[in-house]
């Protein structure tokens, strides 16, 4: 296949707008995968459990398809992107690798607030973009209301909208040809030295690293001696082909290509992402590289019994070798013993982090409240980031020589019918934002008319509520997306939990000062909810520095447990005895307070 037979495309749209529905489509209709019953949805390229499970795209994933048009074939290849704000990162890395972009949006639904967002990452890698507007079949589809959007959003020509349906199969060939017809082919040359840029990989258990590449210019064969720009390091290929969609070998990979390549690379850290690959010897101008991965969400990760930690390290190592976004370091905690503290991009990466461990690993874990990274400016004018409340400074004590606090904060995008205006403002205020401003989108001053409202919000209060609260607040109807906007100074203070008068460890949060008696008077009323009698009474408090915000009493249990069962309940005591002692063994002692570990569990993860 040389280059004007290859396109290389990606397909961009707002989460559930149904970009795995028309991958799938697409692959039916050249032939790649098989053709099942119409309109079953088998997304092929949503490999995960998780993925599957919650109908989105986590890691974006790579397929080939060789089409006929006209009397050429054409070698096409789709770089499915993930929909969600997350996993941006990743939809960076996919882009690169294109000339092309579908951008998909719902007939029904119109544009959302990652519809902007991935059009705007396309349009500034200067992708063609080809618009295509799907589930016209659904009867709330109002094809031309929508394009006319379109146009007054993103200046699109309304006569170049394709309208489609994935889930019927309606347009489906006129999707293939426009992607013939509109979108550059590659332009690399057979004769050029070899350049190859890497923009993603996967973990093999026996053949190591896997990486996918984009061949820029020259050929790629088995036996190349090869050298990453970046480490300097060199492999040998030992396999390479097309994503057909599995892998499928090939002799050779021609420029244009997108395809995997097995170089024994022992390390997942060897494969990095925006690398550019050459001839050793034959040195080329590497690509422009990508900005790593920034963790904006940490949390602590253990063990429901303690006895499994080495087990729970095990298994979060071997799940970042495929999700290299993560962060991980050691961590131990006096009431919940030996863990990890991960980072992640968003509380979604998370979430899905955390199912995938109980997936695959089949690991029960107790996560702790998330925290984003915050920034300690202190008297000297040094600086320090902080992801662990633990080590928060006590900003309360004056001898603590802490200048100024400031936390991350985000520009927050929300759109949304104009009469749930109201609502979004009022979240926006109640999650402490500012500089909240909104326009119309629509052109029109209709009835339905929607409008899009930004605001600068601290990322801290999107990582806990805000998501649930906007689709609540506006029945579902508000979309959201955000970027980062650098950090802000802010009344922040570390709150502890009191036991008995000891601080729990692992229940520390960081609070604004607004919201600190709230907060207090919440968690405090679940932990004596959860926490059992003990023989003594238990004070429950909360408190910043030294000031207590909330207290509850737990009265002490008046007897033995096994009192009342003497006489002829012999068995049940002994019953009640053995539990017991299994029990003692998941006890975790705070103070003298004996804590199941399960506890922390109901605490942490109800929200
Ligand atoms: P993604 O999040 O963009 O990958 O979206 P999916 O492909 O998972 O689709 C989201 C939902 O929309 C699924 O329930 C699909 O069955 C549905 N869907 C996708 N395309 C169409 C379509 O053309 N018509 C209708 N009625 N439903 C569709
Ligand atoms: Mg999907």
């Amino acid at each position: 296949f040389p280059c004007e037979v290859i396109r290389n495309f990606s397909i961009i749209a707002h989460i559930d707008h149904g970009k795995s529905t028309l991958a799938d489509r697409l692959l039916e209709m050249t032939g790649t995968i098989e053709k099942k019953d119409k309109g079953m949805n088998k997304q092929v390229l949503d490999k995960l459990k998780v993925e599957r499970e919650r109908g989105i795209t986590v890691k974006a994933q790579t397929a080939s398809m060789i089409h006929s048009f006209g009397d050429k074939k054409y070698l096409l290849n789709l770089i499915d992107t993930p929909g969600h704000v997350d996993f941006a990162w990743e939809v960076s890395r996919s882009l690169a690798a294109c000339e092309g972009a579908l951008l998909l949006v719902d007939a029904s639904q119109g544009v959302q607030a990652q519809s902007l967002s991935v059009f705007h990452a396309a349009k500034d890698r200067g992708l063609k973009i080809i618009p295509v507007l799907n589930k016209i079949d659904l009867p709330a589809a109002q094809p031309e209301v929508i394009a006319a959007q379109m146009q007054s959003i993103f200046g699109i020509d309304p006569a170049d909208v394709i309208k489609i349906s994935a889930k019927s199969g309606i347009g489906i060939e006129d999707v293939l040809r426009v992607i013939i017809e509109r979108i550059p082919p590659p332009q690399g040359k057979i004769d050029d030295p070899l350049k190859a840029f890497l923009f993603d990989s996967s973990y093999d258990r026996y053949r190591g690293v896997i990486s996918l590449v984009n061949i820029q210019g020259g050929a790629l064969k088995k036996g190349d001696k090869i050298t990453s720009c970046y480490t300097r390091k060199r492999y040998e290929v030992v396999d390479l082909g097309i994503m057909y969609p599995e892998e499928t070998p090939t002799t050779t990979l021609l420029p244009g290509q997108v395809g995997y390549i097995a170089c024994n690379m022992k390390e997942s850290s060897e494969a990095h992402i925006g690398d550019t690959l050459h001839r050793v010897g034959v040195p080329v101008e590497p690509m422009p590289g990508f900005k790593p991965a920034k963790a904006m969400v940490y949390a602590g990760v253990f063990p429901v019994d303690s006895n499994d930690f080495l087990k729970l390290e095990e298994s979060i190592k071997r799940l970042t070798l495929t999700d290299r976004s993560v962060e991980v370091m050691r961590e131990s905690s006096s009431a919940l013993g030996q863990g990890c503290r991960l980072g992640f991009l968003g509380s979604l990466h998370m979430d899905v982090f955390r199912q995938r461990l109980e997936d695959e690993y089949n690991a029960n874990v107790i996560i702790t409240a998330p925290t984003v990274p915050y920034k300690v400016i202190w008297r000297d004018g040094k600086e320090t980031f902080i992801s662990n409340p633990t080590d928060f400074p006590d900003v309360t004590d004056s001898t603590v020589q802490v200048r100024e606090i400031q936390e991350p904060v985000v520009k927050a995008s929300i759109i949304v019918p104009q009469e749930y205006l109201g609502e979004m403002m009022d979240l926006c205020f109640t999650h402490r934002g500012e500089e909240i401003d909104h326009r119309y989108l629509d052109a029109s001053g209709s009835e339905d008319a929607r409008i899009i409202l930004t605001a600068i919000i601290p990322l801290g209060e999107i990582v806990t509520t805000f998501f649930d609260r906007l689709k609540s607040r506006s029945s579902g109807f508000a979309s959201f997306d955000y970027e980062d906007a650098g950090y802000r100074p802010s009344k922040l203070s570390k709150m502890t939990f009191l036991l008995n008068g000891k601080p729990v460890d692992a229940l520390a949060l960081i609070v604004h000062k607004s919201a600190e008696d709230e907060v207090g008077r919440a968690w405090v009323k679940k932990l004596f909810k959860v926490i059992p009698r003990q023989l003594f009474e238990v004070p429950i408090q909360a408190a910043v520095g030294r000031r207590i915000i909330a207290r509850e009493t737990l009265k002490a249990l008046r007897a033995d447990v096994t009192a009342g069962l003497y006489g002829g309940h012999y068995e049940r005591k002994l019953k009640h005895l053995v539990n017991q002692k299994e029990g003692k063994k998941r006890m975790k002692k705070v103070g003298k307070v004996d804590l199941p570990q399960e506890a922390f569990y109901d605490i942490l993860s109800t929200k």
